[in-house]
């Protein structure tokens, strides 16, 4: 809280700044072994972002370099990730976080597949990008705005430069206040405001409207922006974080793996256990197609085909749990997967409680395999009796098979 005196210092509107330090953080993991001399090194660069002027304080050295702030990178040969052998810090940070590592499958050729939590889907490790949930563009044309603001207000600058650890962040060379380029730096980095997602959709979402893209996907929509609103929004500062001082992409991290859990558990298992091998089986049967052997390229791709289509039958299926006794019978839940009601032998209905069910499916489904095998062979048989006579026939006209 600010006392009456410093209050008359601080213009109105602009009484978040006294958090301004505290505000971005660093992330946790893989930064560079001298980060820290670093870091005072960087709290002595005036920064200008519009025209890319570095000028370094102690030794009055002017360069210039637009990119001078970008994604802190580990240093090499530590802290190697999938697809980088110098990941950004962020982006480790954020990729060995347990609710990601839960979900790390190995693909058809070997590699990590990762759910990209924006669209939902596995994806490559190594398309995994660090996207800036509140778009990079907006923090530092606010951050440029506050800047602007002490060159304007003297009174107020130096009441700001007196307040701790504020040096780090803004500096007075030759009469004008800069940012530092520890200060673009930090916020630029800032864990809380990181999130992975795939190249496709990092690209979609450019520097659009978080809000507006939030609320056009559909694993977020209305019911992710109504969560905002609950966690009352702050967006007065550079920042927009949540009253708890939570920045959008941790707020979003944490949502998705909450909110969808269940996704997470059965993409898990879809991708894992049905679409790997099936694309590993499709590589073998590839792999034979290139030695140009056709009848076995023929063999394989039809045994293939049957894998796909027995996967297909079993999302056709009726098998969801029935209707419980306490579920209206009019309630709107899709009708079309569930089994039909179940009756025991004096023709009392059955009822069916979650754990019956799983208990039971476990079972059937460890059934399936030899009953499928079963049916297959049953259906090979009768198109070979169905065949013979076919052959006796050809005989008969004088026709041979080829
Ligand atoms: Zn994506």
């Amino acid at each position: 809280m600010l006392s009456k005196t410093q209050n008359d210092k601080v213009p109105a509107g602009w009484e978040w700044v006294e958090g301004v330090i505290d505000s971005a953080k660093l992330p946790y993991l893989g930064l560079p072994v001298k980060w820290d001399t670093t870091q005072e090194k960087h709290a002595k660069i005036i920064f200008h972002p519009e025209t890319g002027e570095i000028i370094d304080i102690p030794s009055e050295k002017h360069s210039k370099n637009k990119n001078a702030v970008g994604f802190i990178t580990a240093t090499k040969g530590r802290n190697p990730m999938p697809g980088a052998e110098t990941p950004a810090s962020v982006r480790y940070t954020r990729f060995l976080e347990p609710c990601l590592q839960d979900v790390l499958i190995t693909s058809a050729t070997g590699g990590s597949l990762v759910p990209c939590i924006a669209h939902g889907d596995y994806v490559k490790v190594e398309s995994l990008e660090s996207d800036h949930v509140q778009p990079k563009e907006t923090i530092l044309k606010r951050q440029q705005k506050l800047v602007a603001k002490l060159n304007e207000d003297s009174q107020f600058a130096e009441f700001l430069l007196t307040r701790p650890g504020m040096n780090k962040f803004f500096v007075n060379y030759k009469g004008k206040y800069y940012g530092t380029l520890l200060f673009y730096e930090l916020y630029f980095n800032d864990i809380d405001n990181i999130w992975l997602i795939c190249d496709a959709c990092n690209s979609g979402k450019s520097n659009s409207d978080v809000f507006d893209w939030f609320k056009s996907q559909w694993l977020y929509g209305e019911e992710f922006l109504d969560y905002l609103t609950k966690q009352q929004i702050n967006d007065k500062g550079i920042l927009i974080k949540t009253q708890n001082q939570e920045g959008l992409a941790l707020v979003a991290i944490e949502w998705f793996w909450d909110r969808h859990a269940n996704y997470k558990s059965v993409a898990k298992k879809l991708y894992s256990e049905i679409v790997v091998p099936l694309q590993i089986l499709n590589m073998r049967v590839d792999h034979v197609v290139g030695m140009g052997n056709q009848i076995r390229t023929e063999r394989l791709q039809e045994s293939l085909l049957a894998q796909v289509l027995f996967a297909q039958s079993a999302v056709k299926a009726k098998i969801g749990m029935p209707r419980g006794s306490q579920e209206s019978p009019h309630s709107s839940s899709d009708e079309s997967y569930r089994l039909g009601p179940l009756i025991d032998q004096d023709g009392k209905p059955i009822t069916v409680d979650v754990q019956m069910y799983k208990e039971a499916i476990e079972i059937a489904s460890g059934r399936i395999p030899d009953l499928l095998e079963d049916v297959v062979k049953e259906e090979l048989e009768s198109a070979s009796k169905r065949r013979k006579p076919d052959v006796s026939d050809q005989s008969q006209t004088g026709n041979v098979p080829l």
